[in-house]
């Protein structure tokens, strides 16, 4: 009998801390971002403001890369032509055509990020081993961290870890969306983030700074959250 109270006492304990804890970072950034239809969340999340580069841009940008990935550079084959071609509707959604410049290299790490706003740099490890939309939507992820700078330079000045993990969510959600809107399968981003995590946990790459960074539990909770509000 007194067992039985005891875990009565014990199961409403927990049930109460359920109802009580605070939203955790995967409804938090479903509030920002996962509401209205699908062409509504393009509107909001699209006309968010960016800053816009051009030709001139690149070549100082790529100037300042790490020696190490500016050596590596691969400028001719058959892997850049099939990165060009990937990329480029998702590049034309974002109205980012001719204010980004490709910049693939060899690194055997699975690396994408946007460079000084207009440099695309994609390690050749990530190119290769992910499926064509995988690595649409890996893209489409780096673009979106352009429309959420304010929050980011915010974020990074207070050392905000959970507004960082929730910029990384939202950035997710562009590009669940950017895969909806080109066609592909939104699922097909979470598939991509499991390869990169893949990729480097065989690799041994401990790089970033986890506490900015959702698990890859978060994130495999919010795409799937968030790929029903796009059905
Ligand atoms: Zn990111």
């Amino acid at each position: 009998m007194t067992r039985k109270l005891a875990l009565i006492t014990l199961l409403s304990l927990l049930l109460t801390r359920t109802a009580t804890a605070a939203p955790g970072v995967v409804d938090l950034a479903l509030q920002d971002v996962g509401t209205g239809s699908v062409a509504e969340m393009k509107r909001s999340i699209f006309s968010l403001p960016f800053t816009v580069y051009d030709a001139k841009d690149y070549r100082p940008a790529i100037a300042s890369l790490p020696q190490s990935i500016r050596e590596g550079r691969i400028s001719e084959g058959q892997l850049l032509r099939r990165v060009e071609s990937i990329i480029r509707p998702v590049i034309e959604l974002h109205h980012h055509t001719d204010k980004i410049e490709l910049f693939l290299y060899r690194d055997e790490f699975a690396r994408a990020m946007v460079w000084l706003g207009c440099v695309l740099v994609i390690s050749d490890a990530l190119a290769d081993r992910l499926h064509d939309d995988e690595l649409a939507g890996i893209v489409a992820h780096e673009m979106g961290h352009a429309y959420f700078m304010i929050e980011t330079i915010k974020a990074r000045k207070h050392g905000d870890h959970q507004a960082m993990k929730i910029v990384e969510l939202e950035c997710d959600a562009v590009a669940m969306l950017t895969l909806k809107l080109l066609g592909h399968d939104p699922a097909d981003h979470f598939r991509g983030l499991r390869g990169v995590t893949n990729i480097d946990r065989t690799n041994g790459s401990n790089r970033i700074d986890s506490r900015d960074y959702p698990s890859i539990g978060e994130r495999a909770q919010f795409a799937q959250r968030f790929i029903k509000l796009l059905a």
